[in-house]
């Protein structure tokens, strides 16, 4: 079988799963559960059915992709190609479009336009980062640019210093947070989130939210919240699961919907850890 072949059948395959992946038929605890009884007893019991469905597609993805990897690999080789030069502002060397300091120099350097998240830590554009190597090269970039270090020398590298150091700061915290990292390599690859109603107009997702966040409001004791709690852990874990494999396998409108879905399960996480009793909260 040719690669081309190969190729095509394993992308067949991928769109086979995505369906059952995306439709929502892994919400079915939510959208199964009554408000006022047996809440428990139902999410427990698709949870196990929830599991093993989910294990099949997991592993039916996962050599679909295994192939589509190697097939892949000169495609992503053309969006992960970036930089042209720049010249170092003191010394004249040609150094990378992204470099904080220059090769021969050392000074620091502006921040160029075209520098993106990934590229100022020398990072692919992945959603699957290494985040143990990234917190290292960011607390080391970030000691290094400092502006404290930079107090005694010239305004330019004043400057410069503060720039590298916020955009550095921005650059991790959004890459650290798999909603803002995913989020943000859609825009950078052209298919903003915005631009996908598919979720949005899913009336039966829409619903599952309210019921979750009304049963939130009529919350009364903190086992109820916990139980919540847990159920929405699964669900960000299950998202993040997902969209590591619509990023990979670049299909985009499966990514953006996943992507506006774990939005929703971070909203609802936001509320669970602010909830209070009612008592002690308003009214
Ligand atoms: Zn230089």
């Amino acid at each position: 079988m040719s690669l081309i072949q190969q190729q095509q059948q394993s992308l067949k395959s991928i769109k086979n799963v995505l369906p059952a992946l995306t439709s929502g038929h892994h919400c079915g605890i939510a959208r199964n559960f009554s408000l006022k009884n047996n809440y428990h007893s139902l999410s427990t019991q698709s949870g196990v059915k929830l599991n093993t469905s989910l294990n099949n597609y997991f592993s039916q993805c996962k050599e679909a992709l295994a192939f589509s990897n190697t097939c892949f690999k000169s495609q992503q080789q053309r969006f992960y190609s970036t930089p042209t030069n720049k010249k170092c502002w003191k010394c004249d060397a040609d150094n990378k479009i992204e470099a904080i300091f220059c090769e021969k120099c050392k000074t620091v350097q502006n921040l160029s336009r075209g520098v993106d998240y990934f590229s100022i830590f020398g990072i692919q554009r992945s959603f699957d980062i290494d985040l143990k190597s990234l917190k290292a090269k960011f607390l080391k970039l970030q000691q290094a640019v400092h502006p404290d270090n930079y107090s005694t020398k010239s305004d330019k590298e004043k400057e410069y210093s503060e720039q590298q150091s916020s955009y550095l700061n921005k650059a991790y915290h959004c890459l650290v947070e798999p909603l803002d990292r995913a989020t943000y390599l859609l825009t950078l690859l052209g298919h903003p989130t915005e631009e996908s109603e598919t979720l949005n107009n899913n009336v039966e997702f829409l619903m599952e939210i309210m019921t979750i966040n009304e049963f939130i409001d009529n919350a009364e004791c903190i086992e109820d919240i916990e139980d919540i709690f847990s159920e929405n852990e699964a669900r960000i874990d299950l998202a993040i699961r997902n969209l590591s494999i619509f990023f990979q396998a670049e299909v985009w409108e499966a990514a953006q919907n996943e992507t506006i879905k774990l939005r929703y399960w971070k909203n609802i996480e936001r509320s669970l850890k602010d909830w209070q009793p009612k008592n002690k909260g308003k009214k």
